[in-house]
């Protein structure tokens, strides 16, 4: 057996600097706790990096998840100019051409979550949003509630700015065993108060008993970058009618029964494949676009073609982009389980948390503030 090297002592250890890490590692400094976080790899590569940056709140289903993405949204706009983040744009257009999905967006502007949301139609958003393409349209729904960052830029800069405030990071060093608040990896023991495990999609190792209950798969997902052959500027994450039938926020109400119907009737193909469309731009006027679906314990790891292709055509569709330049391709994967968010106790100084609805870029600040203020309280999660 090697000898290990050095014994850390802190209040709170974390494991894994993906965005539910960091968002645990931000609350504990809040609350005035040393903070120890350990990552496998030298910097984060996972689902945290891979994502949109799209911190999203409408689409959202009610409840927790609505009120944790509210409190994320707040979080990362009070963060990113202490971090050096720079937020790319905020709000979200959805654009609708078939009268079902129509009904969909009316009934989501009339609902407790429609607040501050606007019905635009068609003839207006040649002038209010350029970017969307309204020929054909009846209108969009306009939600001035999302922010989106820069993913791969903005989490290593979420952990550097956590540095300065005083969290030690231990990066390249996987978390083999814990016991409570005692973490060991091959190098290091870190001997703290309290633990907090958030492991993403490596879901048999460390707190994977924790995890048996809640039945997570994973969801594979396929994303790109393109580049405009002509300059656009999005004021705003561009979406579709496709998201109606797929958001809970929006699925759930009794209105997208018929147009998810409709979908899965004349839309076959996008539906088999899981495709809705998010439209985000970078600093660099470059767009990152996707998604697809694809369940399973043990999903592949390549792109399909045809996917990209229907991604690129849905892109097409809703803006005014026009041709445009394949940058870069890759595949994400992240947790999925009936529920939004697993926060499980093993031991009463012990916190698996996952998230297990594709939403930790949107949630996972207001999930950590949970985590601590139930735990606080003496409570079992
Ligand atoms: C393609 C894609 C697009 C998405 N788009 C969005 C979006 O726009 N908005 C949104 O809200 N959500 C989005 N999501 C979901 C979001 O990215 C995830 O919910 C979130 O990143 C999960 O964060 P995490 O920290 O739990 O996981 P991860 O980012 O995967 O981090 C887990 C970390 O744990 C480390 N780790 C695991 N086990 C150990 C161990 N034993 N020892 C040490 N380290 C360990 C890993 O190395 C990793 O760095 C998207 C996901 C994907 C895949």
């Amino acid at each position: 057996m090697r000898f290990m090297d050095e014994v850390l002592y802190a209040d709170v250890v974390v494991v894994g600097a993906g965005i539910l890490g960091l968002a645990h590692a931000h609350e504990a400094r809040k609350r005035g706790l040393s903070v120890v976080v350990v990552d496998k790899d030298e910097r984060c590569l996972g689902a945290s990096i891979r994502n949109f940056g799209f911190v999203t709140v409408s689409g959202l289903r009610g409840g927790d998840i609505w009120r944790r993405a509210v409190a994320s949204r707040d979080e990362w706009l009070n963060v990113a100019p202490q971090a050096g983040i720079p937020i790319q744009h905020r709000g979200t257009w959805l654009v609708v051409w078939h009268p079902l999905a129509w009904e969909v967006a009316k009934a989501f502007a009339l609902s407790d979550m429609g607040e501050d949301v606007e019905l635009v139609p068609a003839e207006q958003l040649a002038t209010r949003a350029p970017e969307v393409n309204a020929e054909g349209a009846i209108g969009a729904l306009y939600s001035p509630h999302e922010v989106r960052v820069e993913s791969f830029t903005a989490i290593p800069a979420l952990a550097h700015w956590l540095e300065t405030l005083g969290v030690r990071f231990i990066w390249g060093e996987e978390v083999l065993g814990t016991d409570g608040g005692t973490v060991w990896t091959n190098r290091h023991r870190v001997e703290a108060e309290r633990s907090v495990l958030c492991p993403g999609t490596l879901l048999t190792g460390i707190g994977s008993e924790a995890l048996e209950p809640y039945d997570i798969t994973l969801s594979k997902l396929q994303m790109l970058r393109v580049l405009p052959r002509k300059p656009i500027m999005f004021n705003a994450a561009v979406m579709n009618e496709l998201s109606l039938a797929r958001y809970q926020g929006y699925a759930d109400l009794p209105e997208a029964t018929a147009w998810g119907e409709y979908l899965d009737e004349n839309e076959s193909e996008l539906r088999a494949a899981g495709i809705h469309l998010i439209a985000v731009q970078s600093a660099d006027g470059s767009i990152v676009i996707g998604d697809s679906h694809e369940y399973g314990k043990d999903p592949d790891p390549f792109a399909k073609e045809a996917v990209d292709r229907m991604i690129i055509a849905q892109l097409q569709r809703s803006t005014t982009v026009g041709d445009v330049d394949v940058l870069s391709r890759w595949v994400g994967v992240y947790p999925t389980a009936d529920i939004d968010c697993v926060i499980a106790a093993p031991s009463p100084d012990q916190r698996v948390v996952v998230v297990t609805s594709g939403k930790g870029a949107s949630t996972g600040f207001g999930i950590a503030r949970d985590v601590f203020d139930t735990w606080d309280q003496g409570s079992d999660g």
